[in-house]
């Protein structure tokens, strides 16, 4: 039945615990020891509730006492392991009857003792008897037509005996607790299945009456902002919804408007504050006190965590450990890794009306305000006029690289986390939605229908990256926060982390974004984005209609001094960081123009007929492009591509080794599937590794590592590791192999997939551990089992995704790599990871993340 301490008395050393009788018990038991003046309070035990709902009941006596002590009057709350599952809301007044109101109206009044059997016939009548809300939320009738009310529709008297109003309220929230919408809405916010709730009985402070009497709320920071402020209200004569005779709302600080809690009871306030104070050095945490005052007397009902935005949360970490109330592991370990990537990019203010047009896939966090364009020439156009241009597109292709840049954000209606539009937007840290499946594009006429909502080019949109929401006209902004606890935060993450961090990085731009967030290099450079530069993509298409060998070495000839450039600026930036360059991967077709006017145009360039660059650009397509010619496939049926790649990055390593520490470059060869492909590679990078040394007498040393994106290579990895210095997993490719789910159309049917449950995420988002990751794990133990000192690597967008790190870091990899602007939340995520790891360590156990 019920255990001797199923329901105890919150006093300084009773045994409480947020195991069995919830966050709201022990917080009340800190406020309790520290004496400030909390009213009695008693804790349920998450069996004692249970039993409870089950239809056991502790003796009448025991409850009768409960009540029947100080005013007669309690109030139960629900107090669950963790704040953020909720629980069945506050009843207030349990204990009134008619002989307690008619004592009340003695000693506060006719209306005030009025309004608080009002309030509880109301909340008893709705959450206990279950009678319709409708008769009973409006008051209009008062006090009396309530009574009568309960009585026509439970055809009994309303329950005069304080111990039974006790019991039914217990009752009805222990077993609320248990209804599939609670139980639902808790799963969400991550409760399990089983999740146990305590109750709080407390004598109620009364907060109408006479006097400076009613009840408010008041914390010490902004919640959006996360800087030291007083903000609250306080209501007099008002207790929760009931609002008794005479009831007004005062500032709680002096404030120019009105009237403030500060000047009528200055005592109290500055109890108040002094209590907020200690509460936060006690509690560790930045707390929200709710309070009574009860004609000039102070009692603290209770706390509860500030609720808080990122970069509120930020500020709130770093001050605690500065003022050494918290250690700074601990700092770390209390802000969600997500959160961060809120404070590199302007934000749509939480506080700001919305009004939505569309939702997608949240592609590239942020959010900006421009105007609509159809095409990249648009965008580039716009640019030049100095507006700001949101690029629509149905999807982008690499043509539209120079539109991006010129946008401020893209939308697309098809594409997942990987397509094209989402991994650009990523590096170059714009808003992107991608996916956006109820937007309807005509290019002709240059519309964007949404609906019944048709806008037209130049008409003003909000792409919110964040949320992955199209909102109609300019939304307000938060700026970004890149302040100094931005920097304190990571820099102790830094502190504590395993593994490394690394940058996916293609332009000097990329590689500046990736020093300012402390990259400690780039794991992936693509180098075939450099060649879709106006004054490139000629000598590449030159390339590809080169007939002969010679012909070809002719043309990638005018292309060695733009890479070369390309990668002594990367290496200077990097300033002896590691670079992995990663040798061309896409099929040559992407290169070529896809429309008549383009092949027209790129025939008279070549001097050609334009039957002839017809035929060629045909022969170049493939049924199965990213299955086809491409990667280190490429590289062997077409090696004076790699050949002209390896030769830049050796003169510009020598270039960037004569100014500061020798350059080690990191050489990577992707879709690699065989063994042999990697040793005919190699053969021929030595090559031109001896040539270059021979031709400069300059020595170096360089890399040499592989991607393992296909399954085979994964599989197959102890014997790839032979011939490799480093192993980088690129999991968007592995992803799509390994599903056999293309990446670029993925977008059209993963919301439905993951909607009924197929996917648990979208595996291009968030790792698939046990697929994708296991041939992770089995890549990474077969490659050491071979080469035991072999580096092993992520750099798929996964490198920058949480929970993909968290599975990466145990799966023994030696950093992880990803968009710059991903780098600040990948070092949180992998620092609190390794913290976790430490803690188990010290444990002997595993410990999950709350
Ligand atoms: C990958 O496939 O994971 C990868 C990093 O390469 P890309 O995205 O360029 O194919
Ligand atoms: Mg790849």
């Amino acid at each position: 039945m019920f255990e001797p301490d199923a329901i105890i008395e919150i006093t300084p050393s009773a045994g409480v615990s947020t195991a069995r009788h919830g966050w709201r018990a022990k917080c009340l038991q800190r406020l309790v020891r520290m004496d400030l003046p909390v009213p009695t309070s008693f804790a349920l035990s998450a069996d004692a509730v249970r039993a409870i709902a089950a239809g056991q009941m502790p003796e009448r006596s025991y409850l009768a006492a409960m009540v029947e002590r100080a005013n007669g009057l309690v109030s139960v709350r629900p107090s669950a392991v963790d704040p953020a599952w909720g629980g069945p809301g506050t009843v207030l007044n349990v204990g009134i009857n008619d002989a307690l109101h008619r004592r009340l109206v003695e000693s506060h009044g006719q209306a005030a003792a009025d309004a608080l059997y009002l309030g509880f016939v109301q909340a008893y009548a709705i959450h206990v008897a279950r009678l319709d809300p409708d008769m009973f939320s409006d008051s209009e009738g008062g006090l009396a037509a309530a009574l009568r009310a309960y009585e026509a529709e439970t055809d009994e008297e309303f329950p005069q005996d304080p111990a039974r109003q006790l019991a039914e309220v217990l009752r009805s929230m222990a077993r609320a607790w248990d209804g599939p919408t609670a139980r639902l809405l808790r799963q969400a916010k991550g409760a399990p299945p089983i999740a146990p709730l305590g109750l709080v009985v407390q004598d109620m402070a009364l907060a109408m009456g006479p006097g400076v009497t009613g009840s408010g709320t008041i914390q010490f920071i902004d919640s959006v902002t996360g800087t030291p402020r007083i903000t609250g209200r306080f209501r007099g004569q008002s207790q929760g919804r009931t609002r008794g005779a005479g009831a007004e709302t005062l500032y709680l600080t002096r404030d120019p408007r009105g009237p403030s809690f500060e000047e009528a009871a200055p005592e109290v306030f500055a109890d108040l504050v002094r209590f907020g104070v200690a509460a936060r050095e006690r509690l560790r945490e930045e707390m929200q006190i709710e309070f009574v005052v009860t004609d000039g007397r102070l009692s603290i009902i209770d706390a509860t965590r500030v609720a808080r935005n990122s970069r509120a949360s930020v500020r709130i970490a770093t001050a605690l450990a500065r003022d050494g109330i918290i250690p700074p592991a601990e700092a770390v370990m209390r802000v969600e890794p997500r959160a961060l990537s809120d404070l590199l990019h302007h934000q749509v203010d939480p506080r700001a009306p919305r009004d939505i047009l569309a939702r997608g896939i949240n592609a590239s966090p942020g959010a900006a305000t421009g105007r609509i364009v159809f095409t990249a020439a648009a965008a580039q156009a716009a640019e030049a006029r100095g507006e700001r241009a949101v690029l629509v597109r149905r999807e982008t292709v690499p043509e539209d690289i120079r539109g991006m840049h010129a946008s401020v954000a893209v939308l697309t209606e098809r594409g997942g986390m990987t397509s094209h539009a989402a991994v650009i937007a990523r590096g170059l840290g714009l808003p992107c939605i991608v996916g956006a499946s109820g937007i309807s594009i005509d290019t002709r006429a240059r519309t964007l229908q949404v609906g019944p909502r048709i806008l037209h080019e130049g008409e003003e949109i909000t792409i919110d990256g964040t949320s992955g929401e199209v909102l109609a006209g300019a939304a307000e902004m938060l700026e970004p926060a890149l302040d100094d606890s931005f920097t304190q935060l990571l820099d102790w993450a830094d502190d504590h982390c395993r593994i490394k961090v690394r940058a996916n990085a293609d332009t000097p731009e990329d590689a500046r974004t990736a020093r300012t967030f402390n990259a400690q290099g780039i794991g992936l450079c693509r180098t075939e984005h450099m060649f879709f530069d106006d004054e490139r993509l000629p000598a590449m298409r030159e390339m590809i209609f080169a007939d002969k060998p010679e012909d070809r070495r002719l043309s990638l000839e005018r292309l060695l001094p733009m890479q070369r450039s390309d990668f002594a600026a990367l290496f200077e930036i990097m300033a002896g960081l590691p670079v992995t360059i990663r040798l061309f991967d896409p099929p040559l077709h992407e290169f070529l123009p896809h429309d008549r006017e383009g092949m027209r145009e790129l025939a008279e360039s070549l001097d050609l007929p334009l039957s002839d660059v017809t035929r060629r650009v045909e022969a170049l397509s493939e049924f199965n492009p990213m299955l086809g010619m491409r990667g280190v496939r490429l590289g062997i049926t077409v090696p004076e591509i790699y050949d002209m790649q390896a030769r830049a990055i050796f003169e510009a390593t020598i270039l960037a080794s004569r100014n500061g520490a020798p350059v080690v470059p990191e050489i990577m060869i992707p879709l690699v599937s065989a063994r042999r492909e990697v040793e005919l590679v190699k053969n021929r990078i030595d090559a031109v590794a001896a040539a270059v040394r021979n031709e400069t007498r300059k020595d170096f040393t360089y890399r040499l590592g592989v991607m393992v994106e296909t399954p085979r290579a994964a599989l197959r990895a102890g014997d790839i590791a032979e011939h490799a210095a480093f192993l980088s997993f690129g999991t968007n490719d592995l992803t799509q192999m390994t599903y056999g789910l293309s990446r670029d159309d993925a977008g059209r049917f993963m919301g439905t997939y993951v909607g009924q449950g197929v996917y648990a995420e979208d595996p291009f988002h968030i790792l698939d551990c046990e697929g994708v990751g296991e041939l992770v794990a089995i890549g990474t133990e077969r490659a050491r089992s071979r080469a035991p000192g072999i580096t092993i690597s992520v750099c798929g967008e996964h490198g920058g995704n949480p929970e993909s790190i968290a599975f990466c870091l145990r799966a023994g990899v030696n950093y992880v790599s990803c968009s710059p602007f991903r780098v600040p939340v990948a070092r949180l995520a992998a620092a609190q990871e390794s913290i976790l790891m430490a803690r188990e360590a010290a444990q002997n156990e595993p410990i999950t993340k709350s």
